[in-house]
């Protein structure tokens, strides 16, 4: 009883507690997951708005310096060339350059592996004088002085300025616009290798810079390529001088080794993220999921071409950015690849630094913050409802139990309950309350129970006594105060069991007043009455206490003899005759006399019940009253 209260109570408000404060906790996980997550999108834009300007700069610096090299070769070539193009070009220009057939010429092998050269004035050059090439194609004017002079410059600027400029550029070399190409290159003799069918204004690297490909006159970009000597990526970069009558001069050209850019773009990346190259016109310059495509393709790989449904939208959301915000670092928030898309202009080549940012990023930490929470959260609900448990223990399960004994000391019908509240009783709150109505409750319960014991105890009294009278009137002959003919038979039968069961004898007087019904019309019914009376008491002193003597009816008496047969019955019957004979009652100043008749009877057999004993003695009765009356008859 007590520990299914206890179980029943505890459990059901462990499990509510339980129930409301996982809804608290799971509801301040939920916010705090997307407050954090809100928090960190703001976190992560201004993280990929410094870290993409931070790209794009780093990243735009090789190109940047390619132009700055080419501005200051471009001065030096403006500065000295009013004087060097009309110096006569024919010595050392037969010197430098050799035929090569078919047309060509090409500059003598010492410029590539050491020149020996006497300097005879100050503003002459001590350069290195090694690893340069060059190549004069066919058609060209080589016959032209000016022409020969820019051929001559070129090489000596060249020569100048290349080598302080080889540790970060693979090559420099200066192309004239007729088809002429002086190279810089460390190991690699590129004129020896080219084809004397090589048509210089019809190379990318030449035409772009044309004034037709051109106008505006700027450094410009080849495409990107695969360069199979250096096995390298490539890209060439391209700025025109003219004099100042518009003449076109020469081109001044880098070639830009990329495959460190390029690992760079590739691996050092954002955690999770991922950069790529591309160009505005769609054009995929860099990518690390596409390096062998890219290479397949020579570097003309457009991002229409891929089959990936998520590069290509994220190029329409990156050119409506642009189209938008125009060419500038900005970051995109992309709903259809669920990535923040950040990028930013490089400065040379029409480029973009792309970071792709997937969102699913932020989630994950603000998703481990928030099941931090939800776990500490769980772990304190584990705490709270224990010590709720312990809360319950002391301010409510003890108190109960302590009730429950106190109301089961009650059903016993103990109500000193002062012990057993001992512990709750001088508590000021509910508890201490109810403790004491408990043994108000108690006092009031044993009084009305002491006064209520005592009132029953009386009327119990009354009762019995009561009952008593009752069965004694109703054993009794109200006028005789003889046994009535149901007590008779009561008191009788088992008289008759006894005699029966001890093999005792056992004999019946019946006796009837003779001509009765005379004496009540005479003297009428209280003269009657008397007579009864008086033979009572005669029966009574007539026989022993043991026997039993009633008063059947009207003026007839019976009377069992326990343990007399029917010659000491018989005796007996005739003794009360010869008394009643002998009573004279005085009425109306006469004197009345009286007699009886007698039946008696004696049990034969065990089978013979008190009815066929009374029946025998009213037979003889019967004839004693036929045969004369005032007689006694026993056969
Ligand atoms: P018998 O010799 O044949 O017995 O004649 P009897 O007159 O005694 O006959 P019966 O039995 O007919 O009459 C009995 C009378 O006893 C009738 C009735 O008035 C009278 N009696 C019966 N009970 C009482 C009683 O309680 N008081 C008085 N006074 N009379 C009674
Ligand atoms: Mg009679
Ligand atoms: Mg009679």
């Amino acid at each position: 009883m007590l520990t299914s209260i206890k179980k029943s109570l505890a459990k059901s408000t462990l499990i509510s507690m339980g129930i409301r404060i996982s809804i608290v906790v799971m509801v301040m996980s939920l916010l705090s997951y997307f407050h954090i997550l809100d928090n960190l999108k703001q976190q992560t834009l201004d993280k990929l708005e410094s870290y993409i300007m931070e790209r794009a700069q780093k990243e735009s610096a090789i190109f940047k310096l390619a132009e700055d090299n080419h501005t200051t070769f471009k001065q030096a070539f403006l500065e000295l060339w009013p004087e060097r193009k009309i110096a006569n070009a024919n010595p050392r220009f037969d010197q430098l350059f050799e035929n090569a057939g078919n047309g060509t010429l090409r500059l003598i092998p010492a410029t590539f592996l050491g020149l020996e050269r006497s300097h005879t004035s100050a503003s002459d050059y001590k350069g290195e004088s090694r690893w340069i090439s060059g190549f004069i194609g066919k058609g060209t004017p080589v016959t032209s002085n000016e022409f020969r002079n820019r051929a001559l410059l070129s090489y000596d600027l060249v020569d100048q300025f290349a080598h302080a400029w080889s540790n970060r550029f693979a090559n420099t070399y200066v192309s004239l616009p007729e088809g002429v190409n002086i190279v810089y290159w460390p190991y690699l003799n590129w004129a020896v290798g080219a084809n004397s069918d090589l048509d210089i204004p019809k190379e990318e690297w030449v035409y772009i810079a044309n004034k037709e490909h051109n106008p505006e006159r700027k450094s410009v970009w080849t495409g990107l390529y695969y360069d199979q000597t250096a096995d390298e990526w490539m890209v060439s970069c391209e700025t025109p001088v003219d004099d100042e009558n518009g003449q076109h001069l020469i081109n001044i050209g880098h070639d830009i080794l990329l495959n460190s850019v390029f690992q760079r773009v590739f691996d050092d990346h954002l955690e999770g993220a991922h950069n790529f190259i591309m160009r505005e016109d769609g054009r995929l310059i860099a990518h690390p999921l596409y390096v062998n495509q890219i290479r397949e393709a020579n570097g003309l790989l457009a991002i229409a071409e891929l089959a990936d449904e998520q590069i290509a939208s994220q190029y329409q959301s990156i050119l409506a950015s642009i189209n938008h915000h125009g060419r500038k670092p900005q970051i995109i928030d992309d709903d259809k690849s669920n990535a923040f898309i950040a990028i930013a202009p490089i400065q040379g080549p029409d480029w973009y630094f792309v970071t792709v940012y997937p969102k699913s990023l932020l989630a994950t930490p603000a998703q481990k913050t928030a099941q931090f929470i939800f776990i500490l959260g769980l772990i304190s609900l584990v705490v709270e409802l224990f010590m709720l448990y312990l809360v319950l223990l002391k301010k409510v399960l003890d108190p109960m139990r302590q009730f429950e004994a106190a109301s089961k000391l009650v059903s016993k019908g103990e109500y000193d309950l002062h012990s057993t509240l001992a512990d709750v009783n001088n508590r000021r709150d509910e508890v201490g309350r109810l403790s004491l109505a408990m043994l108000s409750m108690a006092d009031r319960i044993y009084q009305q129970n002491h006064s209520m014991e005592e009132t029953i105890k009386l009327r119990t009294n009354e009762l019995e006594k009561a009952k008593e009278m009752a069965e004694q009137q109703a054993r009794t002959d109200p006028l005789t105060g003889l046994a009535n003919r149901r007590s008779f038979f009561e008191l009788g039968s088992y008289a008759l069991e006894t005699a029966k069961r001890e093999a005792l004898d056992l004999a019946i007087i019946m006796l009837d007043l003779d001509k009765f019904k005379m004496i009540n019309d005479e003297y009428g019914h209280a003269v009657g009455d008397v007579v009864l009376k008086e033979v009572a008491n005669t029966l009574t002193i007539s026989i022993r206490a043991s026997d039993i003597c009633a008063r059947l009816g009207g003026e007839e008496f019976a009377i069992l003899l326990c343990n007399t047969d029917l010659h000491g019955a018989a005796l007996v019957a005739e003794k009360i005759r010869t008394s009643l004979s002998m009573i004279v009652i005085s009425a109306n100043e006469e004197k009345i006399q009286f007699t009886a008749s007698f039946g008696v009877a004696q049990l034969a057999n065990t089978s013979e019940q008190l009815d066929d004993l009374l029946k025998l003695a009213d037979e003889r009765l019967y004839q004693a009253k036929n045969s004369g009356r005032n007689r006694v008859v026993t056969q």
